[in-house]
């Protein structure tokens, strides 16, 4: 960006217009509109630029208006000279004047022609009503301000009344009507105030695993909608008198289907409710966090997410399992072995990589079927994996061996607690985790 775009506030300055003609006239006017005192002047002596806001100059001698553009960059004041950019401080746009509405478009001097097209182009799409528009919005604005202090909920509103029907009435230039129909639309406003989803990770299950902002958010929470991965000990982090909605999951027993939640989710924001969806580990990350972020974005619900420790970030470190190493894992890829229609559905010949640490969530029923997958892809069955049942948890437990070991125990071994696998290389490379994990 060659010039740096800017508004300049000339109410009540006096501005120098130094020379005469016709282009000087067009730049008196527009500096009168924008409502500063002139001073008008054929000639050029340094004391005229005493107590000036700007300077304008057109159809003077050179050396006048070589004097002028020096005198005023040495006090640090914007001059303009009428089609001498290099005597220049600042440029003029072209100007689209709705006042107060002001658009001013530039092509940093290389093509005044195209300025003027484009500003035609926008005064043909720019309603003629604006003005009204915009003036009603600055009346309104302490009045918006006091009724709306957080800023979210007054952006919410503004876009709302400025693009609904209040604006059709001032665009239309039925200016009390709007006006009313604002303050009504206000008082309901302050009344219930926007609802707003957060969709939150609570991480594996241990409290302190929770991060910062997910503490803050729970503790402000109006209500909590959680489902069976996230513990008591993590729910009584949240404000003491917020409701708890219980939709929990169980793997093919589903409390409330999906649809539901979402539809449960946009109906609490809608009563102006601040709303935490709480998720087990990351909400992104098999936790169909992406569908109710979608739905809420479609019923138009404000909403945001919060990271969580994910089951495989967890479950490794409380195993002492790094999932990358520099001598044996590059890559580490997260999958589910959830199956949708009977089917596990992974690209086993994709998953089945030398140097990949291979994190398998929601695998234990299908753990036979992803192990034949990937030794049939071409894994070693001597494959080093970990199976891992409620880890970071109190209770947490690691069976760990090979690919085939692991697979061929896990069924006479899992207790029904959530368990992720960890297949690959670096599994081998596990540390004694000091308080946690207990071999099986
Ligand atoms: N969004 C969650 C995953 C939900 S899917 C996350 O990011 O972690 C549920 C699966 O996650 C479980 O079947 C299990 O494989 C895994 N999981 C979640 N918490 C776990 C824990 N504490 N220990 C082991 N596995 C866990």
């Amino acid at each position: 960006m060659r010039h740096f775009p800017a508004f300049l506030d000339l109410r009540g300055r006096t501005v120098l217009l130094l020379g005469q003609g016709e282009a000087l006239e067009a730049k008196a006017a527009l500096v009168r509109a924008a409502g500063a005192e002139l001073r008008e002047a054929a000639r050029f002596a340094p004391e005229l630029l005493e107590g000036c806001a700007a300077a304008f100059a057109a159809g003077a001698p050179e050396e006048e208006l070589r004097a002028l553009a020096e005198a005023a960059r040495g006090r640090g004041l914007p001059v303009n000279v009428v089609d001498r950019p290099e005597l220049c401080s600042f440029i003029v746009p072209a100007i689209v004047d709705r006042d107060p509405v002001t658009v001013g478009i530039s092509t940093s001097g290389a093509a005044p022609v195209l300025a003027r097209l484009i500003r035609q182009k926008i005064e043909a799409v720019l309603p003629p009503g604006l003005a009204s528009l915009a003036a009603l919005a600055g009346r309104c604005k302490d009045a918006v301000r006091r009724a709306l202090p957080e800023t979210g909920a007054r952006r919410r509103f503004l876009e709302r009344v400025l693009s609904g029907p209040v604006a059709d009435l001032a665009l239309s230039g039925r200016e009390a009507e709007a006006e009313a129909a604002l303050h009504r639309a206000l008082a309901e406003a302050e009344a219930t105030p926007p609802g707003f989803v957060h969709l939150v990770g609570a991480g594996p299950g241990a409290p302190d695993l929770l991060t910062l902002r997910a503490l803050r958010i729970l503790g402000e929470a109006d209500v909590i909608v959680h489902d069976r991965l996230v513990p008591e000990a993590v729910l009584d982090l949240a404000r003491r008198d917020a409701r708890r909605i219980f939709v929990g999951k169980q793997r093919a027993n589903h409390c409330v289907p999906q649809e539901g939640i979402n539809d449960l989710l946009v109906q609490l924001a809608r009563e102006g409710k601040r709303v935490v969806r709480l998720k087990g580990g990351d909400p992104f990350v098999f936790g169909r966090g992406g569908e109710e972020a979608e739905a809420l974005a479609a019923a138009g619900v404000a909403h945001a997410v919060v990271p969580g420790i994910t089951a495989a970030l967890a479950c490794a470190a409380a195993a002492g399992i790094p999932l990358t190493h520099r001598d044996c894992a590059r890559a580490l890829v997260l999958a589910t072995g959830h199956t949708r229609n009977g089917e596990v559905g992974l690209d086993f010949a994709a998953l089945a990589r030398p140097g990949h640490t291979l994190a398998v969530y929601m695998g234990v029923h299908t753990l036979a079927r992803v192990r034949d997958g990937l030794l049939d892809a071409g894994l070693p069955a001597t494959t080093p994996a970990a199976l891992i049942e409620n880890g970071a948890r109190p209770d947490q437990r690691v069976l760990a061996g090979t690919l085939a070991e692991v697979a061929a125990q896990a069924p006479g071994w899992t207790r029904g607690g959530p368990a992720l696998l960890l297949v690959g290389e670096a599994v081998a490379r596990r540390t004694a985790a000091p308080d946690l994990a207990t071999a099986a």
